[in-house]
């Protein structure tokens, strides 16, 4: 193990309370910014970022502390165990903590003020989370029913990834699924927050979800969001609570073998599956979604090069939603063209992170009329 020898030792100290243990692992070996998808697009290291780490000289008001989408393909390839994406979050909790202001994060400030104030980052009312839930008649959660529908923020304010939840209770509606929501008392699962280093905000939003979900005894929760899923399943039970948290897609691949969920119709489209990084690579769901896509009648499955884990972010995830990515920085860009080369008419995801991004490249990209991107329960309710 390297010591550390720095003029900047308290520095270094700080980084490592905060999380960047690992650092000192580090030998610059390099394989990190062989993989990180920002090298594909412009130039970042990782290793430097660590480097720098270690010696206590990092300047984090500079984007670079800001870059990391915490994709996790690095801590996957790093050979030493570094935790790549726990020391940028500690670089981000101590920027946090001095106050870090500028430009780029100005998203972010008005983000945080909307969680602080209303549950959600975009600055919208609580009172207007379930509105999306009055058409399809979603009822609110009680102890009797089998589980807890948390939509999150996306599906429930966004009007595009709205859709997204509607489909969703149209599908669960049709298996008989006996199901609710909190409805106005739901709050934002605190996953992009604690990513941008405000940790006590996201203990807040964790706390209080938590004593709601404990108020209505909430036993089993289903997510559409793979940024929810991995907060509610790996990182609430720091707070000494264990729910049993469903992915949308593990869900009705168990709604499908029980038979409460039949597919009745054909969709004889050219289909591409993007693996989101939280539901396969941090959560190791890559199966689901393909045998879902696999049982409708006609859908031709076809893979991309980067696949599985090795799926190429979309350039969302680590709190980078709010934050300004130039056009041609777009991991996205590169993800709709590797698609529209091989002749998918629909690129299907399952993540509404993953969708705003791919969505705004396919339309920045002018292939509005080539291709769509969907959500998998978009599909499936075209075939119910
Ligand atoms: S892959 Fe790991 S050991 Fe190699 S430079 Fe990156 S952080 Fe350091
Ligand atoms: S987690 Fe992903 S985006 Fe962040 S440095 Fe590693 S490879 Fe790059």
């Amino acid at each position: 193990m390297m010591e550390i020898e720095s003029p900047f030792k308290e520095i270094v100290d700080e980084i490592q309370e905060l999380g960047g243990d690992a650092i000192k692992y580090c030998y610059q070996c390099g394989k990190c910014d062989t993989v990180c998808p920002w090298n594909k697009v412009t130039n970042f290291s990782m290793r430097k970022l660590i480097r720098e780490s270690t010696f206590g000289i990092t300047e984090i008001e500079l984007e670079e502390t800001w870059r990391c989408t915490t994709c996790g393909k690095c801590v996957d390839n790093c050979p030493r165990e570094v935790r790549q994406i726990d020391d940028v979050v500690a670089l981000r909790r101590m920027a946090t903590g001095y106050g870090v202001s500028n430009e780029l994060l100005k998203p972010v400030r008005s983000a945080t003020a909307s969680l602080s104030a209303e549950g959600n980052p975009f600055v919208q009312d609580r009172d207007k989370r379930a509105d999306w839930a009055k058409e399809p008649g979603v009822q609110l959660f009680t102890e009797e029913m089998d589980i807890l529908y948390f939509p999150g923020c996306l599906p429930s304010y966004d009007i595009r990834l709205k859709q997204l939840a509607l489909a969703t209770a149209t599908i669960l509606n049709k298996a008989g699924v006996n199901f609710g929501i909190l409805g106005v008392e739901e709050n934002c699962c605190g996953e992009s927050i604690r990513k941008v280093g405000n940790e006590d905000l996201f203990k807040r939003l964790a706390k209080d979800n938590i004593k709601t979900f404990i108020e209505k005894g909430v036993k089993r929760i289903l997510v559409n969001s793979p940024h929810c899923y991995h907060t509610f399943k790996n990182e609430y039970p720091e707070f000494n609570v264990h729910f049993e948290i469903v992915h949308i897609t593990q869900y009705l691949c168990e709604l499908i073998k029980e038979g409460r969920l039949e597919i009745s119709k054909e969709f004889a489209k050219k289909v591409t599956y993007h693996d989101p990084c939280y539901l396969g690579r941090h959560n190791n769901i890559y199966d689901e979604p393909r045998e879902l896509l696999k049982e409708i009648p006609g859908l031709e499955l076809i893979e991309m090069l980067e696949t599985r884990e090795n799926s190429l972010c979309c350039g969302m995830g680590g709190g980078r939603i709010w934050i300004d990515t130039d056009m041609e920085e777009r991991f996205s860009n590169i993800r709709i063209e590797e698609a529209v080369s091989l002749g998918a008419e629909i690129l299907v995801t399952a993540c509404p992170y993953c969708i705003v991004g791919l969505e705004e490249s396919r339309l920045g990209l002018g292939y509005e009329d080539v291709i769509q991107v969907k959500d998998i329960t978009e599909i499936l309710q075209e075939v119910i």
